[in-house]
């Protein structure tokens, strides 16, 4: 007799959410994916994808995704005059048998959907309120009175994840105590800034990153200590070129080279790790499961991993449960790492007394190439399977 198609309720179509629904589909599901958002697409700025992620996605065989974005060739992290305290090449990195990219967020998302195939239907304008399991199965209810029934359901709905409230109502969310502002400066070039090059740079209370994310394409980030929803004084744009006006070239000049309309502002939320990530045939994935720091650049590519996690464990065993609980097995152990070390990174990158500025320089001009190397092939050297 053959087997029953299995299917898979999806909430949420972004990196994570897309990511889930090809790797199962991949694995013979049948996958519905809601996307509460009237279209499928991302923000208008950078993220990087990391060899442990990237090595998801060519297993996937989205191998020429390379080409929409930038191959990173250096990661340097300077001070605030623009001395480099440490300058890696990207191939002496261990885990870089597969490339680290830094991608338009909208050429990645515009990959994975192009990848999904007719066994992933996505459904738009679909806005999950509540679901609930019975002998048979989950069903999802969505505000507008749409239902869709699974064998299981995967909360991929971000940073304010409904599924999460419904498994865990009544948790707070933690402050990092400054925004992100990131920026897309069109047409931009600088002799200091080579294609490639992946840099950030920490002062006193502020930190400002760079890369690009195609030939004409500029993506920065920048910190500012700042209370959580406040508007800054004369608007972003003012309010960052003072913050920075002292910092090395080209940060002020990239600054004033960003249209407002290029500008995005995010207070920086994640919560603590989770000890239980589901119930029965319902999960979490990505920011929903384990929301975190921007500080490591792992947010979107451990929910890459989560997606690649899930699909290969549910292959394991008829029992959907049974899956679920010994995917979350599998990958509580590195979220919780990554959210700890993504919030540490954060909370010394923004000291701002000039002796704990110096101390951190000092420990990172200091610190041993085997010590970074540990760090990096726990982060870039993940493989699927990694996770047992
Ligand atoms: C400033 C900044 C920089 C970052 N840089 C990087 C980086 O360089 N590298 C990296 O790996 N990560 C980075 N991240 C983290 C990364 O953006 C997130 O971790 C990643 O987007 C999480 O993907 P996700 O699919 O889990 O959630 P999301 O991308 O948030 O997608 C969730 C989706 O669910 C939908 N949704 C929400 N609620 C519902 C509902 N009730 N019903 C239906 N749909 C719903 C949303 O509309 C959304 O499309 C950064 C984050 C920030 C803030």
């Amino acid at each position: 007799m053959t087997e029953r198609t299995r299917n898979a309720v999806i909430i949420g179509g972004g990196v994570g959410g897309l990511t889930a629904a090809l790797a199962l589909e991949r694995r013979g599901w049948a996958v519905d994916v809601f996307e509460q958002a009237p279209a499928l697409k991302e923000v208008g700025s950078g993220v990087m994808i990391s060899p442990n992620a990237m090595s998801v996605l060519f297993a996937l065989g989205l191998e020429q995704v390379v080409a929409r974005g930038v191959p990173l060739t250096h990661v340097e992290l300077c001070t605030w005059r623009g001395e480099a305290l440490r300058r890696e090449r990207a191939e002496d990195v261990p885990g870089t048998d597969v490339p680290a990219v830094l991608f338009h967020r909208a050429a990645l998302h515009g990959a994975l959907h192009a990848a999904l195939g007719s066994g992933t239907r996505v459904h738009l304008g679909a806005r999950l309120t509540r679901f609930e399991e019975d002998g048979e199965g989950v069903v999802a209810r969505f505000e507008d009175g749409r239902e869709a029934r699974g064998d299981v359901l995967v909360g991929a709905d971000g940073l304010h994840s409904v599924v999460r409230a419904q498994l865990h109502p009544g948790e707070r969310m933690r402050y990092a105590g400054h925004p992100c502002w990131r920026g897309l400066a069109r047409g931009f070039s600088h002799p200091a800034l080579p294609r490639g090059l992946l840099r950030e740079t920490q002062g006193r209370g502020a930190r400002f990153g760079v890369g690009h994310v195609r030939e004409d394409l500029v993506y920065w980030w920048a910190t500012a200590d700042w209370p959580q929803g406040e508007p800054v004084p004369g608007g972003d744009s003012a309010f960052l070129a003072r913050v920075f006006q002292t910092a090395h070239a080209p940060i002020p000049e990239l600054i004033a080279a960003t249209r407002p309309a290029d500008l995005l502002r995010n207070d920086l939320l994640d919560r603590p790790p989770l000890a239980r990530w589901g119930r029965g045939r319902v999960t979490l994935l990505g920011d929903a499961a384990h929301p975190m720091m921007p500080n490591m650049g792992q947010g979107a590519c451990s929910a890459i991993e989560d997606g690649a996690v899930l699909a290969r464990t549910l292959e394991e065993t008829r029992d959907v449960a049974e899956g679920l609980r010994r995917y979350a097995a599998r990958r509580q152990d590195r979220t919780r790492w990554l959210q700890e070390l993504s919030w540490r990174f954060g909370v010394v990158g923004q000291w701002r007394q000039p002796a704990a500025v110096w101390l951190r320089e000092k420990a990172m001009r200091l610190a041993p190439a085997s010590a970074l190397r540990r760090q990096y092939t726990r982060l870039w050297g993940w493989r699927l399977g990694s996770d047992g």
